[in-house]
C-alpha cells in the first residue's frame, strides 16, 4: 500500500508527525518514508510493507498528512506506476532526472587513452553537456578481448570531468567492488564529478550483483534491459534494486537479440518508451549504439543511428546513451558504431528537433484527449 502526502509537506508539522506515527503503530507492517523531490513540488510518499489486506484504505485517508492512498495491485510493487502517480524525479550531482525531461550520455564506449578522454570532455563542455558515459570495465564476450583500463584509468577520468564541468559519468560495474573503488577515487579525488553505476545487459539478471548495487543510495542507476529475456522480466529485474532499496533508476532499452534485426545488431525496442513509461515511474533511457551497431546512411545521408535515437525521442525518451570517439576506427571497442566527435553538434541539433516535435505532440494529444465541452 502506498500513502501519499500532501505536496511538499512540512516535515515538523503536527500532521506529518500525527500521520508517521499513527503509521508506525500499524501491527506488524514496516513503514518506508520516500521522498521525490520535483521541480515544483516534493512529493513524500509512504509505502506500506507487510499484509496490508486488513487496513481500511478510508482509515488512512482521514489522517491529517494524506493526500491519497494506493492499494499496489501490479507486480513491480516500488517502480510500476498506478493510475494518476507521477513519475520519479531525483536530482544527482546538480542534474535532474525525470520521465518529463531529457539528458544526453554521449561518450567513449571504453576508455583507452588520456588524450581521447581529454577530447570527448572538451567537445562536450563546448556543447554545454554535463554528462557522458565513460566505460571503465568492459565485460566482453571473450575473455581475450580488452577489458577495458579498470580502477587505474578512473583517477584520469574523474579529473578531466572535474576540469570540464562534467556532472555525470555513465559508468558500468560488473562487480560490487567496482562500485566501492569508485567511491573510493571519487572520495580521494574530493568528488570532481558524479557516476551513475550501469547495469550492463548481460547483468540484467545477476540478481546478486543487483541486490549489492541497489543497496547502496550515494549514486543513482542506469539498468539495461536485458537483451534475451521479456520486457516483464527485464521490469522484475529492475525492482530488485528498487527493493534493495535504491529508486534512483533509469531504465534504459538497447534492443534485442534477434536473427530478424539484421544487418542491425539487435532489434531495435524504441517502441516500448511508451509502454515502461506507463507500466513505470523509472525514466526511459535508449542506447542507439548498441541497439543499431553500426553507421550506415540510408539515402537521405542520415545515419541509422540518428534515425533510431530520434525515433526513440519522439517518442518522450528522458536520456540517450551513445558512443563517441574523436577517432572511430581506432576505438579499441565497438568502433563500428562509435559516432566522430565533430559530429556531436550534428548529433545533439538532431536530437533537439526530434523533442521539440515530441512536445507538439503531447500538446495536440492534451488538446484531442480533453477537447473544449
Ligand atoms: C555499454 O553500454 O557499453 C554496453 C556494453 O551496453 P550493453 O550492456 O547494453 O551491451
Ligand atoms: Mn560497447
Amino acid at each position: 500500500m502506498i500513502v501519499i502526502l500532501h505536496s511538499s509537506i512540512d516535515k515538523n508539522s503536527y500532521d506529518y508527525q500525527h500521520t508517521v506515527s499513527a503509521l508506525e503503530a500499524l501491527p506488524e507492517i514496516e513503514c518506508q518514508i520516500h521522498t521525490y523531490p520535483g521541480k515544483y513540488e516534493t512529493i513524500t510518499e509512504i509505502h506500506l510493507i507487510g499484509n496490508t489486506s486488513k487496513i481500511s484504505k478510508e482509515n488512512i485517508e482521514a489522517l491529517p498528512a494524506v493526500s491519497r492512498v494506493i492499494r499496489i495491485s501490479d507486480e513491480y510493487k516500488i517502480l510500476g506506476r498506478e493510475p494518476g502517480q507521477p513519475g520519479f524525479s531525483f536530482e544527482y550531482n546538480g542534474v535532474t532526472f525525470s520521465q518529463e525531461n531529457l539528458h544526453v550520455f554521449a561518450g567513449l564506449c571504453a576508455v583507452d587513452n588520456q588524450k581521447n578522454v581529454e577530447a570527448m570532455m572538451k567537445a562536450l563542455q563546448a556543447q554545454g553537456q554535463v554528462c557522458t558515459r565513460m566505460g571503465a570495465y568492459k565485460p566482453r564476450t571473450s575473455p581475450y578481448s580488452f577489458q577495458g583500463l579498470g580502477k587505474a584509468c578512473l583517477p584520469m577520468v574523474f579529473e578531466m570531468a572535474g576540469k570540464y564541468g562534467i556532472k555525470v559519468i555513465a559508468m558500468e560495474v560488473t562487480h560490487e567492488k567496482h562500485v566501492e573503488e569508485i567511491a573510493e577515487v571519487l572520495n580521494q579525488l574530493g568528488n570532481p564529478t558524479g557516476v551513475m553505476l550501469q547495469i550492463g545487459t548481460r547483468n540484467a539478471q545477476n540478481f546478486e550483483l543487483l541486490r549489492a548495487v541497489g543497496s547502496q543510495t550515494t549514486f543513482p542507476i542506469l539498468f539495461k534491459r536485458g537483451y534475451g529475456i521479456s520486457l516483464s522480466e527485464s521490469l522484475h529485474a529492475a525492482e530488485y534494486l528498487a527493493d534493495a532499496g535504491n529508486h534512483n533508476i533509469i531504465f534504459c532499452l538497447r534492443g534485442v537479440k534477434s536473427l530478424f534485426g539484421a544487418p542491425h545488431r539487435n532489434m531495435v525496442d524504441f517502441a516500448h518508451v511508451p509502454v515502461i513509461k506507463r507500466l513505470s515511474r523509472m525514466p526511459v533511457g535508449i542506447d542507439p549504439s548498441h541497439s543499431v551497431g553500426l553507421l550506415s546512411k540510408s539515402p537521405d545521408g542520415i545515419s541509422d543511428i540518428y534515425h533510431a535515437t530520434t525515433q526513440g525521442v519522439i517518442s518522450g525518451a528522458n536520456l540517450v546513451l551513445v558512443d563517441f570517439h574523436p577517432n572511430p576506427s581506432e576505438a579499441i571497442v565497438d568502433s563500428r558504431q562509435a559516432i566522430h566527435i565533430h559530429q556531436l553538434p550534428w548529433f545533439l541539433e538532431d536530437i533537439a528537433i526530434a523533442r521539440k516535435a515530441y512536445e507538439q505532440r503531447k500538446i495536440l494529444a492534451q488538446r484531442w484527449n480533453n477537447p473544449n465541452p
